[in-house]
């Protein structure tokens, strides 16, 4: 299959909404990452989603949906506080667990009673959406276990060959995926550190943390959202994250064997360091892409100084410990 990649525009829109009503896969730039998409409903075409990424089945996906209304026929009831949740961050980087109706297959929500579900603000992802008229399932459009592509580019080096269109839009805004909440009782239980903050949440409810958010799950953990136990975000470098900052992060470099390894700092200090960004905004976008970097320099090792776990800094913290297997450098 010839994979075709064509900036956002009217006519690639039509173009993507004729595959995706024909049960077809395409690539679509979000604000978070590229999403692999086909129809949420359809449930040939949510497998062959599955198929091109080499994911996990029991590994559910998130609905895309471009309008509050098109929510209703996907979940049984829509609690108060998720109807002001959409009201202040839909469309946005918030993903939201619903109890689901009949119309979402099982391939969709890995089997689950449940259904994630999200409105992107990318302006790309909502046209193409529209156009559709239906949900559309849309997990990163990498191969599963890779850096997530924040670029048509990185969507290609996966699904070259494999599916028929990438639209292009340049360079996702945010650069990790959604926030996922469930609710627990009356609180807001992050399942996946995002866009949306905990801090921005908690405005709204109590905020907890998942346990999986900055551990490795545990053998007999009962994992609530299947794609935390996962290997996750890993590029063919071995990947540490080393728990020193500024000065200490300088020398610790010294301790180390530097030849084919990559030092990835937060603030500029100098030769030997790769610019990670000064903030955890700055380093989300930049995240994915420079693991992906690293591999196409023959990098083997990356060390990373570790980032604030504060803000959106929580999101890039659980992908870099993910992509590192969680090795941490303390010493
Ligand atoms: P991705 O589509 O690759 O961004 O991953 C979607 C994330 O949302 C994964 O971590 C899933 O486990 C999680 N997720 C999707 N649907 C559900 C659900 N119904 N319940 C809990 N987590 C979910
Ligand atoms: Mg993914």
């Amino acid at each position: 299959m010839n994979t075709e990649i064509l900036p956002f525009s009217q006519d690639s829109v039509e173009k993507a909404a004729e595959i995706l009503k024909n049960g077809g896969i395409v690539a679509i730039p979000t604000e978070t990452v590229y999403g692999l998409a086909a129809n949420a409903l359809d449930e040939t075409a949510v497998k062959s989603i599955f198929a091109a990424k080499g994911r996990p089945q029991d590994n559910p996906l998130i609905v895309h949906i471009s309008s509050f209304d098109m929510i209703k026929p996907l979940t049984t009831e829509i609690p108060e506080l998720a109807k002001r949740l959409a009201e202040r961050f839909w469309a946005g980087p918030l993903t939201v667990i619903f109890n689901k109706t009949d119309i979402v297959p099982n391939a969709t929500s890995g089997g689950l009673s449940t259904v994630a579900v999200r409105m992107p603000a990318n302006d790309a992802a909502r046209a193409v959406i529209e156009k559709c008229g239906f949900p559309l399932a849309a997990p990163s459009a990498n191969l599963s276990g890779k850096p997530s592509p924040t670029t048509a580019q990185h969507v290609f080096e996966d699904m070259n060959g494999k599916i028929p269109l990438i639209i292009d839009g340049g360079e996702c805004a945010v650069g990790v995926e959604s926030t996922v909440i469930c609710f627990v009782n009356d609180r807001i239980h992050i399942l996946r550190p995002g866009g949306i903050t905990a801090e921005m949440l908690s405005e709204y409810a109590e905020v907890e943390i998942d346990r999986a958010v900055e551990a490795a799950p545990k053998a007999d953990d009962r994992v609530i959202s299947p794609g935390m136990k996962y290997k996750h975000y890993s590029p063919k470098a071995e990947v540490f994250v080393v728990n020193k900052r500024a000065g200490d992060f300088v020398k610790f470099r010294d301790t180390r064997n530097s030849e084919n390894a990559w030092f990835l700092s937060r603030g500029k200090y100098g030769e030997g360091f790769v610019d990670f960004g000064e903030t955890a905004e700055i380093q989300a976008q930049r995240l994915f892409a420079l693991l992906r970097k690293a591999d196409e320099n023959g990098v083997e090792k990356v060390y990373v100084e570790i980032p604030d776990k504060s803000g959106v800094g929580l999101a890039v913290y659980n992908r870099l410990i993910r992509a590192a297997g969680f090795k941490v450098v303390d010493e």
